[in-house]
């Protein structure tokens, strides 16, 4: 490790979401006795990764994360090089020739697996892909099949409320945000009436956010609907709720909402069921009509069993929200039940769980899609922390100029973009948006926060001039 000395110390980050950035912004301002040049790599031509293609587009606080990463990577002390596909475009040995350190942040983009007769079914469709559809996410079909009147959402989580509220919200309403034109076309002639959304367990053990769950009753023409019978507690439930500030405001929420009348006629319902366990999607055709569960209840720990009483519900579409998966990726063990990259602290281990030398992970590819985006900054901090700890046994890369990656990506054809490009990209989707607006709705005319581009060639033909 001679020659750091005299050079800084070349780190590559795999991702440019939110784990990618602040794993980078960490490690720039990290108490060190050396300099670091990084390079942040992402598969899309734009940065920003799970805010820009995962967070619901009428969640503008979330979407806001954007300004705090846009101003780390205008500092200009962190290089962000886009539309390159680890795997594809550089393999790990072009990586280790480069760079003397790799972080993977490549976070969870698929949707965790579930198991049961007719989830292969016509309609029968993972959130994760709606929500890369919904995100104008480059690589999935421009058009969404919406043409279920009932829609079945399975999971109790923050994505199955993301899910629910899409469907059930009218296009109109979501205009004002930077939905892509394809979706607004696509989500503007739903005949959707009603959307059910079933968790496995009671109100007291959902994995909403307080916040995420209030913001239900605020859609426009949309009934909440629940049902009493769903409302149990067990022993856990009671002391979960006396100890938990969130789980008892969310509680409150839900009993209030069955007290106090909800029904006002709306046009579009969105009813919310607990202690329902999906077994079956039934089909005609090939396509889903319907779904059972069977019913549970709650065991006294806050876990349940079944009852032996099914239930069917008239459905023709099912999403399946029940969390998502990190994608394995090439020449780094993967540990494929969790959809993580296996790691002690960041540290990436092989398959004999030893480490290997210079290469880590953070984010949700380090410890699975858990956890609100801010916690993302404290696995950052403990992987930086292992790889400054590490520095002086990282295997030193043997052509480590910066110009190097770029020569690499030029001869093999590789169209990368910049972060001056994104921004040429960023000013032409808020273009679009003032061009378009105001959008005409029933509410009123209404301004655009932006249009985003979503061909994957026209964003890097605008990012690249
Ligand atoms: P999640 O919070 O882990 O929720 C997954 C849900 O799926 C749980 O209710 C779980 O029930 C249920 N589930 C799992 N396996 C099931 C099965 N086989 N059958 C029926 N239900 C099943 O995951 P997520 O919703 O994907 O969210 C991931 C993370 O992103 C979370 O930290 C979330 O808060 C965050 N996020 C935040 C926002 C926001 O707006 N703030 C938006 C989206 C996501 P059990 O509890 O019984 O296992």
């Amino acid at each position: 490790m001679s020659d750091s000395a005299v050079r800084p110390l070349r780190v590559a980050i795999i991702g440019a979401g939110p784990a990618g950035v602040y794993a980078a912004d960490i490690l720039t301002k990290a108490e060190r006795e050396f300099e670091v040049s990084i390079d942040l790599l992402d598969a899309y031509p734009a940065p920003y990764g799970l805010i820009r293609y995962g967070v619901a587009p009428d969640h503008p606080r979330i979407k806001g994360i954007v300004n705090a990463l846009h101003k780390v990577l205008d500092r200009g002390d962190i290089r962000f090089l886009g539309n390159v596909t680890y795997g594809r475009d550089l393999k790990l040995s072009d990586i280790r020739e480069m760079y003397d350190a790799v972080i993977f942040a490549t976070g969870a983009i698929k949707d965790a697996r579930m198991e049961i007769p007719g989830i292969e079914l016509e309609g029968s469709f993972g959130a994760a892909d709606f929500v890369s559809w919904y995100d104008g996410q480059p690589d999935v079909p421009r058009t969404w099949p919406l043409q279920a009147k009932e829609i079945a959402v399975l999971g109790n989580g923050n994505v199955a409320l993301d899910v629910a509220r899409v469907l059930s919200k009218h296009a109109e309403d979501l205009l004002v945000t930077e939905i892509p034109d394809n979706v607004f076309e696509g989500l503007k002639d739903s005949p959707v009436t009603d959307v059910h959304i079933f968790g496995r367990r009671g109100p007291a053990q959902v994995k909403f956010t307080p916040l995420e769950l209030r913001e239900l009753s605020q859609c426009r023409d949309v009934d909440i609907v629940l049902y009493p019978e769903d409302f149990e507690f067990d022993e856990a439930s009671d002391a979960l709720i006396k100890s938990n500030n969130q789980v008892k405001t969310m509680v409150n929420t839900l009993t209030n909402w069955i007290v106090e009348e909800q029904d006002t006629g709306a046009s579009r319902r969105l009813h919310l069921h607990f202690l329902h366990n999906p077994v079956e999607i039934s089909g005609e055709d090939g396509k889903v009509s319907g779904i059972k569960f069977e019913r549970q209840e709650l065991d006294g720990t806050g876990n349940v069993k079944g009852t032996g009483e099914f239930i069917d519900y008239p459905v023709q579409a099912v999403y399946r929200a029940i969390g998502y998966l990190g994608s394995e990726l090439a020449e780094v063990e993967y540990d494929a039940q969790r959809g993580v990259i296996p790691n002690e602290g960041g540290r990436v281990l092989d398959a004999d769980g030893s480490h290997v030398a210079g290469v880590y992970a953070t984010g949700w590819i380090k410890r699975g899609p858990v956890g609100l985006i801010g916690h993302t900054k404290g696995d950052a901090l403990e992987t930086i922390g292992n790889l400054l700890e590490d520095r002086l046994s990282l295997p030193m890369a043997s052509n480590p100029s910066e110009d190097a990656i770029i020569e690499l990506l030029e001869a093999r054809g590789v169209e990368y973009t910049t972060w001056d490009g994104w921004k040429k990209l960023d000013a032409h989707e808020i273009s679009l948006g003032e061009g378009a607006s105001p959008a005409q709705t029933t509410n009123g005319p209404v301004d655009r926060a932006r249009v985003k581009v979503v061909e994957r060639e026209e964003m890097v033909r605008i990012s690249r001039g």
